[in-house]
């Protein structure tokens, strides 16, 4: 559940586009909860809270209890930037388990990734939620280049963390500069997963979230579910099955197999190679750079 577009950082790799600028969206604390009884009903054991930053919506600790009430678990993925007091005795009910997404060990390259220079506050919170027992799950997000990951994951290690996660930077949304690619995603979208974006939209993935299934505010979730799974296997399969592996020193979200517009080697971002729709529809599943020689 996609609270929020709103967030303190301007993150260059943030497929949510989200910033000081995004809102709340439509979706009011009735729809989020009408949300959480319904995936409660279709057996949905857990929900995460994401944006933006979703400690910033003010309905969050009720979300929180709301869900835990249905039975369902919660993840709340932050930037752990601030995260008031009354919030953090929320995150340690049983239950409730944090995510977060890290970079580096230096200051300066986060505040390049971010937008800000904060991660000696979001390494603090890190730090609090160790102490008090509270699961957290962290992303180390490689946007490749000089990105200091090996230094992170042992920052964090050194905090005391022991779910640590890799994975490379998707070139979906603010670093896709409006252009949507089914083949950029993980592939897991829609496979017992969907997301609800701030709007009420329903897709197989925050990242998918070109692809919708319908809208919540009139559809009950047990509707859109079919379409979910059929936008999983019908476009988002496929166009992972057109893709192949990146070698290991390339950029993130290139395709070795494909070429640029005018030539060039085809290990170059995706956002960057030419479309096979006009400009006018980016986001149609089908775009895809041209294959190599055509
Ligand atoms: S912290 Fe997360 S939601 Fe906020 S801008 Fe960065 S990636 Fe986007």
């Amino acid at each position: 559940m996609e609270i929020t577009g709103r967030c303190q950082l301007e993150c260059v790799h943030c497929y949510a586009n989200s910033g000081p600028h995004g809102s709340h969206g439509t979706m009011a604390y009735s729809d989020w909860a009408a949300a959480i009884d319904q995936a409660a009903k279709l057996g949905t054991s857990m929900v995460q809270f994401i944006g933006g930053e979703p400690t910033l919506h003010p309905a969050l600790p009720s979300l929180i209890t709301h869900a835990l009430d249905r039975g369902v678990e919660v993840e709340v993925h932050s930037n752990l930037v601030h995260v008031a007091d009354p919030l953090w005795d929320l995150f340690a009910l049983s239950g409730v388990r944090l995510a977060t997404s890290y970079y580096t060990d230096d200051p300066d390259q986060h505040q390049r990734i971010t937008g800000r220079h904060t991660l000696e506050r979001t390494r603090a919170k890190i730090a609090r939620a160790v102490a008090r027992g509270i699961p957290i799950r962290v992303g180390i997000i490689d946007l490749g280049d000089d990105q200091r990951v090996q230094q992170a994951h042992a920052d964090l290690t050194s905090l005391g963390v022991t779910r640590i996660e890799h994975d490379r930077m998707r070139v979906l949304g603010r670093p896709a500069r409006g252009q949507c690619d089914a083949s950029e995603l993980c592939g897991n979208c829609g496979d017992g997963i969907a997301a609800i974006l701030p709007d009420g939209t329903v897709t197989p993935c925050p990242l998918a979230r070109w692809l919708t299934a319908g809208n919540l505010r009139t559809t009950q979730l047990s509707s859109l579910i079919g379409e979910v799974r059929r936008i999983a296997s019908t476009v988002i399969a496929p166009a992972l099955a057109e893709t192949r592996p990146c070698q290991p020193n390339c950029t993130p979200g290139c395709d070795p197999s494909m070429t640029a517009p005018g030539g060039g080697d085809g290990c170059v971002p995706k956002a960057r190679c030419e479309p096979n729709k006009p400009a006018k529809d980016p986001c149609a599943p089908e775009f895809k750079c041209r294959p190599k020689g055509k």
